[in-house]
């Protein structure tokens, strides 16, 4: 059976862009697979609202003709900001119906090299081939799950990234884990629903983004600050807003600039809404142990809580060998470095056909691969370097 040109893993954001850019390709055969807007509408908070703003929420196609405007002009109707959740998973699936509409929802299992590229094997056992692959997965598969919580009873304890539903912990008592959006605005969730939440930071402090808002009363100075993605903090904004500006700073700058834009951070909005709940900094859990239906927690200061869950907002590290359809005899010819893929320009792993979008491709295009508003840049890149080189051997 002749190979497929190009077969997209993933329908998320990133993936549903890349499709959009490489169906302009004339004669490229591309097959796309995964449930569209799945993490989203599956594996993040019910009610919560967007971090990003306006401006960065947009997934890209190639006219610019699928933004967020156009789905609100579409809806006739105005989309409150922050967005909320549900609108933005709403906005994918136009986005996947109006750009990419004949998408196959099933899974891909396996992802093996052969002599025609790569042999993918589907949730059905169903196989073919493709000349390349663009893996789009996401951070779900990195989900951090800490030491001191291995082994509790999972009813007991979650990741965020698997309790969509907090009303059941109306009348509980919650720990929440974290200082991130996500830890955070959980937090506010059960307090609303009527759980008595306390949230264990780590850090001396909670860091609470929207200082380009705020400094909006500057007008021109703001602006050379902060650009509109609003990732990371002033003048450091503006650097990772271009993602090919990243290589001309030293590999330990580069790091810096990731770590310090991607931190743990709430959004400003959330402030009042946490104002009752307690947060207890530079404070750790010890240890967790099951006693009489509770959880009982000793933090670092040696205090003892009970419990009836806690909910770990522990955040993502990625690392691409835990994605499962990549077995190890694939995983191991990837160059690494502490887990993300080292790749070239068109996003291509050192494994020639192999390429990564989304958060592992930000070792080399730093945090805004982390969030929607690097679709832009990932898709029209890589549609490019696909454009320019059809297949990675150069023979079609
Ligand atoms: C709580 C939370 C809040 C966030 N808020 C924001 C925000 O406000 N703004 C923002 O820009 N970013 C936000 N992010 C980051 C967000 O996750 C990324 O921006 C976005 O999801 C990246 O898109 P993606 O396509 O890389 O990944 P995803 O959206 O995760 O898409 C990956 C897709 O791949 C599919 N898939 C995985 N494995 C397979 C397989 N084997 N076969 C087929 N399909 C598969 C999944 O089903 C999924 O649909 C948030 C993250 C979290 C956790």
């Amino acid at each position: 059976m002749t190979p497929t040109d190009v077969t997209i893993l993933g329908t998320g954001p990133y993936g549903l862009a890349a499709a959009a850019h490489l169906r302009q390709i004339r004669g490229l055969e591309l097959r796309v697979f995964g449930e569209p807007m799945e993490f989203w509408s599956s594996h993040m908070p019910e009610g919560m609202l967007l971090r990003s703003p306006w401006e960065a929420s947009h997934i890209s196609d190639p006219q610019t003709t699928l933004t967020m405007d156009a789905f609100a002009a579409h809806l006739n109707s105005r989309i409150p900001t922050p967005i909320p959740l549900d609108r933005f998973v709403e906005y994918g699936l136009w986005f996947q119906q109006q750009a990419v509409p004949d998408i196959d929802r099933r899974r891909i299992t396996r992802i093996e090299k052969d002599s025609n590229g790569f042999r993918l094997t589907l949730v059905s056992g169903e196989q073919f081939n493709s000349r390349r692959v663009v893996i789009a997965a996401g951070i779900e598969s990195f989900a951090r799950w800490p030491k001191q919580f291995e082994g509790l009873p999972r009813e007991m304890v979650t990741h965020i990234s698997n309790q969509r539903d907090v009303r059941r912990f109306k009348g509980k008592h919650v720990v929440v884990v974290g200082a991130g959006q996500s830890a955070l605005e959980s937090a506010a969730l059960i307090h609303e629903a009527g759980g008595d939440v306390e949230v264990i930071v780590r850090a001396a402090n909670v860091h609470w983004l929207g200082w380009r808002a705020r400094l909006q009363k500057l007008g021109p100075l703001a602006k050379l600050l902060y650009s509109p993605f609003d990732i990371g903090p002033a003048g450091v904004s503006r650097i990772v807003a271009i993602p090919d500006s990243m290589k001309y700073f030293p590999r330990g700058i580069q790091d810096a600039f990731r770590r310090r834009a991607l931190r743990p951070a709430g959004a400003r909005w959330l402030v009042n809404r946490c104002k009752d709940i307690p947060i207890l900094t530079s404070s750790s859990v010890e240890s967790t142990v099951p006693a009489g239906g509770k959880l009982r927690i000793r933090l670092n200061d040696g205090s003892v809580r009970e419990a009836d869950h806690v909910l770990l907002g522990t955040g993502y590290r990625v690392d691409v060998t835990r994605y499962p359809f990549l077995p190890q005899e694939l995983s191991q010819n990837l160059t690494l470095v502490n887990g993300f893929p080292k790749l070239r320009p068109g996003f291509e792993s050192s494994i020639s056909g192999l390429h990564f979008l989304g958060a592992p491709s930000s070792w080399n295009f730093g945090p805004l691969m982390f969030f929607v508003c690097g679709t832009d840049y990932a898709a029209r890149r890589l549609a490019r370097h696909i454009a320019a080189s059809p297949s990675p051997n150069g023979s079609r």
